[in-house]
């Protein structure tokens, strides 16, 4: 399983871990690029980075610009045709996608590169449990090569969030929604997000697993030191490299086998050629909503996604900066303006994207969930 260089042979799943941070990440990504050659001169290139909302480098919720800069270096000095870098954040409205752009060091990471995805889109038919056709940004059809960069974290919905979910991005903002609202419960959005995933699978993922998050991520885990870069020639089986290495195995992770089922990647790791320390992260903190307590856990996620029990999510008044992103981002409009934002509970879907896209951390669990939290 795991190997001191990759063999000649293509097709096989490989993945490397490299040990890094910020500072030496521009010597290490020439070494990454050397270990999954691709022919870059005079290619359309797309940079995927995950930029979910418009959080701080300082959050580690989205791409570092430090990643981003690396890639774009190298690939100047290959001669592509284009590069660009760019993304859907989940915060929507006008002018969002240039203030996460901003806020998050994106913009300055792409030296010049960066694009606004959600201007220009393909309305296309997709082969799809949930819908006839989606709207995508035309930029990714169009390249030649897609290039991925996701964070390495926990998820509420989905337990992990990699490289798989981060294609969810090519959709732009309202199309997000609109799936969401179609597949509500943990089983159809896993389902979803494959889906999606496969419209354009990428042909290298490289993953900034420098500062991971755990507990609830994406947005509102705790910060971890991982100290490392991992790469892939699969999306798939890199989750499945990251799976392990937060604990978990695998085949527990929905989207995980959903992928694996339809032929998308290799989620077995004595399968996949993997390079590179490969170890376990002692004690680290999976989601709330999933079974981190076995069987209790498993029935508790059932039951907050059951008809009887909606999240109790409220915001604290004293973090709230009534910047409305979480009302535009709801994709049922089950949030009110009153005093502040408020949940009303009877629309809402469980969908977790306020309390994912809140930029200061505002929407907290309240009520029993609270204390689910705490204890676990
Ligand atoms: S809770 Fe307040 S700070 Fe958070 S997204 Fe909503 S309006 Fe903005
Ligand atoms: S209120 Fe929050 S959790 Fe409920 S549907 Fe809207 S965005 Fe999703």
């Amino acid at each position: 399983m795991v190997k001191e260089g990759f063999s000649e042979e293509r097709t096989t799943a490989k993945v490397s871990i490299h040990k890094a941070d910020y500072q030496v990440i521009a010597d290490v990504i020439p070494e990454v690029f050397a270990e999954f050659p691709l022919p870059w001169q005079g290619k359309r290139i797309l940079i995927k980075p995950n930029m979910l909302g418009p959080f701080p480098v300082n959050k580690g919720v989205t791409t570092h610009p430090a990643l981003i800069k690396s890639v774009v270096e190298y690939l100047q000095s290959q001669n592509p045709a284009e590069i660009i870098v760019g993304d859907n954040p989940g915060a929507m409205g006008y002018g969002e996608n240039e203030r996460c752009a901003h806020q998050t060091g994106i913009l300055e990471g792409a030296q010049g590169y960066y694009r606004n995805l959600s201007k220009n889109t393909i309305k296309r038919e997709v082969k799809s449990t949930f819908v006839k056709s989606l709207v995508i940004s035309r930029e990714v059809l169009e390249s030649d090569i897609v290039i991925n960069l996701p964070k390495f974290k926990t998820h509420l919905q989905t337990r992990i969030t990699g490289a798989v979910k981060n294609m969810y991005g090519i959709l732009v903002g309202g199309e997000k929604a609109r799936l969401h609202t179609i597949a509500t419960d943990p089983e159809d959005f896993s389902r979803a997000v494959v889906e999606v995933y496969r419209i354009r699978v990428p042909e290298l993922t490289i993953m900034d697993a420098v500062v991971g998050m755990e507990g609830n991520g994406p947005s509102n885990g705790h910060l971890r030191n991982i100290n490392r870069i991992l790469a892939s020639n699969n999306g798939v089986a890199l989750d499945a490299v990251m799976a392990y290495m937060m604990g978990v195995a695998p085949q527990e992770i929905k989207y995980l086998q959903i992928a694996q089922t339809e032929g998308l990647g290799e989620i077995d790791l004595d399968k996949i050629e993997i390079k590179g320390p490969l170890e376990q992260i002692k004690g680290f903190k999976m989601p709330i909503s999933f079974g981190s307590r076995g069987l209790l856990g498993t029935m508790i996620n059932k039951y907050f996604y059951s008809s009887l029990a909606k999240p109790h999510l409220k915001v604290k008044e004293k973090q709230c900066e009534l910047c409305q992103v979480c009302l535009q981002s709801c994709p049922v409009g089950a949030l009110e303006l009153k005093k502040y934002p408020s949940v009303r509970r009877d629309l809402c879907i469980s969908c977790y994207c306020c309390y994912e896209l809140c930029p200061q951390s505002a929407i907290d669990f309240t009520g029993w969930q609270k204390f689910i939290n705490l204890i676990s």
